[in-house]
């Protein structure tokens, strides 16, 4: 079959494949604990799921304008306005199918071939795929493991190019959970308003944030970045919603527009029944939120611990996110052959780090049980020991 050039190279979802190939081998019936996954375990709080129900019982069933309904947008600018000191209009907000679309979207409306996108590594398994699917090239610039994955914004500065159209920043990061301090973030808003490239922040993870770190969001930072900044985020993670679809990208009126028009011939609206269980997410009770974190911040310290107590293998305490980026590079494999190894011979599921840049990690998500982490880590330390 002859695909079309763009489509040729590309592949499945390697983050969601794998955690489809875990399901699977469960399904046959082998016992396998995942750590591929890339979503909270935790159940959608009730009072979302019955603002779902309401809506449907309502007859809420019809399609919305393409880039969402008002309501959300009003709950989503309140929202920046509240947590992240961002001042944006309703029509500066269009709500997709999840910030995956979201991502999409803007990648689609701002980019074309000629133009380049500076992706810092290790990045989330998406990115290049979306920017290459746009026609612009990818720029990858490595944050090093020495400086806990934070990148030097010299790094950034360097790469920039005559055709360097915008930047994409993940903070909390996938996979590395590594957090930018307000210093870092303003070195880039700099370069960025000087350069007149657009910043892409992925802003998914903010509220899974620990040991106090702050989450800031640089288009708070000063006038000059608003303007050149589209905030990406959603309720898949904090709310335990992946399945709803439901993420939105704030910024400038004109690019949001296009966003719309765009929709509008694709997917038209989000599902509506999801947008109204995502108001209520956002206005209502947070109590859930903060009951998922602190677990996920038990299961952070006691995996990080006993890794660090394995042979061949280390990982930094990650400052957010749901991911620990294990080095695997003491065990001499790379890492596919480590994470299929450790799949066939001990059934424990993790992420090649190869998909987010980096053959010598694998990423193993704390989005799973305490049980599960236990039997898990117990399986990979008599695996590494008899390797
Ligand atoms: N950005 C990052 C960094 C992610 O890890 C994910 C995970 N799915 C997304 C965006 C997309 O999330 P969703 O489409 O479920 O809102
Ligand atoms: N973002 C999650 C992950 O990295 C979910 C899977 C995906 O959307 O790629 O595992």
């Amino acid at each position: 079959m002859k695909f079309s050039k763009k489509i040729s190279q590309l592949k499945p979802s390697p983050t969601l494949a794998i955690s489809a190939k875990a399901k699977e081998m469960r399904k046959s019936g082998l016992d396998v604990i995942g750590f591929g996954a890339g979503e909270p375990d935790f159940d959608t709080p009730l009072n979302i799921k019955e603002a779902a129900i309401e809506a449907i019982k309502k007859g809420f069933t019809k399609y919305t304008p393409a880039s969402g309904i008002g309501e959300l947008k009003n709950a989503v600018c309140e929202k920046l306005k509240k947590d992240n000191s961002l001042v944006h209009a309703p029509d500066e907000v269009a709500i997709s199918c999840g910030a995956k679309h979201a991502l999409f979207n803007i990648f689609q409306v701002l980019c074309q071939k000629g133009d380049e996108v500076i992706i810092i590594s290790p990045y989330w398994v998406s990115y290049t795929e979306m920017v290459r699917l746009s026609g612009a090239e990818p720029r990858i610039v490595e944050a090093k493991e020495a400086r806990g994955f934070v990148v030097a914004s010299e790094e950034i500065k360097k790469n920039i190019t005559k055709r360097t159209k915008a930047i994409i920043i993940n903070s909390p990061s996938n996979p590395t959970g590594a957090v930018f301090g307000k210093e870092l973030l303003e070195k880039i808003a700099r370069i960025a308003v000087s350069k007149k490239i657009f910043v892409v922040s992925d802003e998914i993870y903010e509220k899974l944030i620990y040991d106090g770190e702050e989450h800031i969001s640089i288009g708070s930072l000063n006038k000059e970045i608003s303007k050149l900044t589209l905030t990406v985020n959603g309720v898949s993670k904090t709310y335990s919603m992946t399945g709803w679809r439901i993420g939105y990208v704030a910024g400038p009126l004109d690019i949001i527009k296009k966003v719309g028009a765009l929709q509008s011939h694709s997917t038209s609206n989000p599902s509506s029944i999801s947008q109204m269980a995502a108001l209520e997410a956002l206005r209502g009770s947070q109590e859930a939120l903060f009951k998922m974190k602190e677990e996920f911040v038990a299961r952070r310290d006691y995996m990080v611990k006993r890794i660090n107590s394995f042979k061949n293998v280390s990982c930094a305490k990650p400052k957010g996110a749901f991911y620990l980026f294990c080095n695997i590079s003491g065990t001499g494999l790379n890492s596919v052959t480590f994470s299929t190894r450790l799949l066939e011979e001990a059934r424990v599921a993790c992420v090649p780090g190869i998909a987010f840049g980096s053959d010598r990690h694998v990423r193993l998500s704390f989005a799973t049980s305490m049980e599960n982490i236990k039997t898990g880590l117990d399986r990979v330390e008599a695996w590494l020991e008899k390797k």
